[in-house]
C-alpha cells in the first residue's frame, strides 16, 4: 500500500460504499493509519491509497499512540452550518497549501470499525478535516475549492505534480487509464458487491 499523488485517476473516481466490515477491511485501516503517520498526516482517504472505497481515517495528533483514531466507513455528511476559512494541505499533493472556505459545522452518519453506526455533529477544525476527506471519496480535491487568486499562487506546484505523473506513466510505473479503470472495477467487485 502506498499513497498516490495528484493527478492519479483513482483520486478522481467517486468511491463506492463497502458492503462488509471484516478482518480484511480492519487490516486495510491499520495499514492506512501506519502510512498516514509515516507521512505525518492527520487524515487519509482510501482512494489516496488507490482503494476506491467510501472509507477514511483521521487522527488529529498525527502520531501513533497519541490522540484519537477515528474511522469513517460509508459516511454521509449533512446539515452544513456556518462558514470558516483556513489553510489546507493534502498527502496526495505534499507541500501544496491553500486557503479553503468550508462550513464550520456538519452532521455525519457513518459506520465505525466495529460496524456500529455513528451519528455525530462536528465543529471547527475536525469538521474541516472530515469534509476534506469526504471530498476525497467523492473524487474532489481541496485545490478544486480554492479561489482563482489562491489557485494562481499554487499553479506552478500543481504543474510539477502533473509532470511527475506523466513521467511515471511514461516510465511504466503507472498504468494507462484503461488499466486503472479495470483495476477499480476489480476492487469494487471485491469490496462493494
Ligand atoms: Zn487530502
Amino acid at each position: 500500500m502506498e499513497i498516490i499523488n495528484f493527478p492519479h485517476p483513482t483520486l478522481r473516481h467517486p468511491s463506492k460504499p463497502v458492503v462488509r466490515v471484516d478482518a480484511e477491511l480492519r487490516e486495510i485501516v491499520a495499514e492506512m493509519f501506519d502510512l498516514m503517520y509515516k507521512a505525518k498526516g492527520i487524515g487519509l482517504a482510501a482512494n489516496q491509497v488507490n482503494l476506491p472505497l467510501q472509507l477514511f481515517v483521521i487522527n488529529l495528533a498525527a502520531e501513533k499512540g497519541k490522540g484519537e483514531e477515528m474511522v469513517f466507513i460509508n459516511p454521509v455528511v449533512s446539515s452544513p452550518k456556518g462558514s470558516a476559512e483556513a489553510n489546507e494541505g493534502c498527502l496526495s499533493l505534499a507541500g501544496v497549501e491553500a486557503m479553503v472556505s468550508r462550513p464550520d459545522q456538519i452532521h455525519v452518519s457513518a459506520y465505525d470499525l466495529a460496524g456500529n453506526q455513528i451519528e455525530q455533529t462536528f465543529k471547527g477544525f475536525l469538521a474541516r478535516v472530515i469534509q476534506h476527506e469526504y471530498d476525497h471519496i467523492k473524487g474532489v480535491m481541496f485545490i478544486d475549492r480554492v479561489s482563482e487568486s489562491e489557485k494562481r499562487l499554487i499553479e506552478g506546484e500543481i504543474e510539477e505534480f502533473e509532470l511527475e505523473f506523466e513521467a511515471a506513466r511514461a516510465a511504466g510505473s503507472i498504468g494507462s487509464d484503461e488499466d486503472i479503470n479495470k483495476y477499480i472495477r476489480e476492487i469494487e467487485d471485491r469490496y462493494c458487491n
